[in-house]
Order: structure tokens, then C-alpha cells, then sequence
């Protein structure tokens, strides 16, 4: 643990609550597991002891403001989650007088699972170019100069990408066969946030309620789609899933092909909104000529 950063999470968190700028700091505490941490929503002053921050903080805390009930609060965010805050910003989920942000310079987290956490960086971490927050009101470390990347950010994209069509077909529905439509991985996405969800509806009937290959693939090809060019590659859903699937992979293809046909990244900036997330009403898509 960074002793220097937690007192200054503290030491902002205490001045926040006790002046009544934020009626709740949303952060990190240890888990009770004693080997991680958790989010941690503080309301009084007297609480922010409970507040720490270090490499198995990997939870993605913009999740917490979408329907926040309290008038404003401040939230904990390393670099990538800080990309999460600008998308709810510009698809208007929240609003940026209400939230206050603290922003930590990241050097990664480790994976984290119920049986404790690893000593390697998570590997978006090992890819990440954006170690400082692109979005704060409290900045907590010096922003260094980026190292320039040695490998590309879609390294782990690239060998599923040199498989054939059949191969690829035939990888996804074994992985989709396991799917237990827990909708663990939709609960913890910032991402996620319609109160219907398209599996839910039955009328149009988007998704079965079978539990098959064919109708998982569909739960989580369409969600994966909807968050095409949203998704800030947080790793909570992957993390998250019980029968591990590598959602991030299906997450990370999406984001490439968005780079790559729209120069855009998620969350850089909260006054532009995704490609796939907007239409002109003019637009010709060829349906129905
Ligand atoms: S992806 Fe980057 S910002 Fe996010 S936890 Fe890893 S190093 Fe930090
Ligand atoms: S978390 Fe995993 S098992 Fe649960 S719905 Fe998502 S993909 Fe399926
Ligand atoms: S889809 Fe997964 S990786 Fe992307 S923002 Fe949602 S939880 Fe994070």
C-alpha cells in the first residue's frame, strides 16, 4: 500500500464530507478477506480511517454514480475508470456538478478473485498508455511522460483474429455454452445502465429464456455490441463472470474495429459521444429500399 496516497484520499475525503460539498465519498476499503480491497461508500467524516487504495483496487467505482440518490458525491477513479465517467457524461447519465472526482496516477492492479489476488499485473495494465486520469478535481501523483508502447494494445486480440471463421465459431460457442445468464458481467458494467435490458423484454422477444448456446451467443453478442465503442476496457465484467468467460476479448475486438474505422476511444473526452451510440436522423442506412 501507498501510505502517501491513502492519506491524501483521506485527508480530501475528510474536507469533503465535513464541509458538506459531498453527502458520500464512494472509495476503497479492505476486504474482509484481508488480502483485497472493496468499494466503500463513506457518509461521515469520522469513517474515512476506512479508506485505502493499492493494487487490487479493480473495481470500476463510475458504476456507483448511475442512479445515485444523494445530491452530490465524490468518487475514487484510477485512469480507466475516469474514462468511464466521461462516458456517462456524455451520454447524460450523470451530471458533472454532482459528482466530484478524485483522480489517482495509476501503475496497475493485479487480478483480484474470491480466493485472493495475483502478483502480475492485469493485462490491460501491461498494455495501458493512460496512467493518469483524462478527468479529475483532485489530482492524487505526478503525471509522468507516457512510455511509448512496445506492443500494440490489441496484442491479445491478434491470435483470435489469425483463427478461421470455423475456429472462431467453434471457440465462442464453447464458451458461450457455459454462460449461466447470471447478468453478473451487466450489473458491474458503467456501461450498462438501461433500466430494460433487451434480455428481458418480451416483446420483441430479443433473447429466449432457454439456457442453450444459441441463445446465450445472443445475450452476449448483443451486449457486447452495445457496448461497442463505449466499452473503456475495465475488465469488470470478465472479472466478474463465474464461469470465465473472456468477455474482454469479445470487449477488446469491438474497441479495435471502432479505433480502427472511427479513430475513436472510449471516454477520452465527455463532449464526444461514441459512433455506434449516435445517428443523424438523415442518414441512409439502405433498409427497406
Ligand atoms: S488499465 Fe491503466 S489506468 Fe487502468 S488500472 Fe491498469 S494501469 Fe491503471
Ligand atoms: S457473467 Fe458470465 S455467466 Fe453471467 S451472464 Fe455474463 S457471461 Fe454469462
Ligand atoms: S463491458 Fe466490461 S470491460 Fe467494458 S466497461 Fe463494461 S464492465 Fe468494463
Amino acid at each position: 500500500m501507498d501510505e502517501n496516497i491513502i492519506n491524501q484520499i483521506r485527508e480530501k475525503a475528510k474536507e469533503l464530507l465535513s464541509s458538506g460539498t459531498v453527502e458520500c465519498v464512494i472509495g476503497y476499503e479492505a476486504g474482509t478477506d484481508g488480502m483485497t480491497s472493496r468499494p466503500a461508500f463513506i457518509y461521515e467524516a469520522s469513517d474515512v480511517e476506512r479508506l485505502v487504495f493499492d493494487n487490487t483496487c479493480t473495481h470500476n467505482l463510475a458504476t456507483y454514480l448511475i442512479n445515485k440518490k444523494t445530491n452530490k458525491v465524490a468518487v475514487v477513479v484510477k485512469p480507466c475508470d475516469a474514462r468511464g465517467i466521461n462516458v456517462l457524461l456524455s451520454e447524460r447519465q450523470i451530471e458533472r456538478e454532482k459528482v466530484y472526482v478524485i483522480g489517482i496516477v495509476c501503475q496497475g492492479v493485479v487480478p483480484v478473485s474470491w480466493s485472493g489476488s495475483g502478483k502480475d499485473l492485469q493485462m490491460r495494465c501491461k498494455l495501458c498508455n493512460q496512467h493518469a486520469p483524462v478527468i479529475y478535481d483532485f489530482l492524487i501523483g505526478e503525471p509522468a511522460v507516457e512510455p511509448v508502447p512496445t506492443v500494440s494494445p490489441w496484442t491479445s486480440v491478434a491470435e483470435m483474429e489469425s483463427k478461421s471463421s470455423a475456429e472462431k465459431t467453434d471457440y465462442w460457442n464453447k464458451q458461450f455454452s457455459k454462460c449461466i445468464r447470471c447478468y453478473a458481467c451487466r450489473q458491474v458494467c458503467m456501461g450498462c445502465y438501461c433500466k430494460e435490458c433487451f434480455v428481458e423484454l418480451l416483446d420483441p422477444e430479443w433473447v429466449g429464456i432457454k439456457i442453450d448456446t444459441s441463445e446465450n451467443s445472443m445475450w452476449n453478442m448483443i451486449r457486447a455490441f452495445h457496448l461497442s465503442g463505449r466499452c473503456i476496457g475495465c475488465g469488470e465484467c470478465a472479472r466478474v463472470c463465474p464461469v470465465d468467460i473472456p468477455l474482454g476479448l469479445l470487449n477488446m475486438k469491438l474497441a479495435k474495429e471502432v479505433a480502427e474505422h472511427f479513430e475513436y476511444r472510449a471516454g477520452l473526452s465527455a463532449e464526444v459521444r461514441a459512433p455506434l451510440a449516435t445517428f443523424n436522423k438523415e442518414e441512409n442506412l439502405g433498409i427497406g429500399e
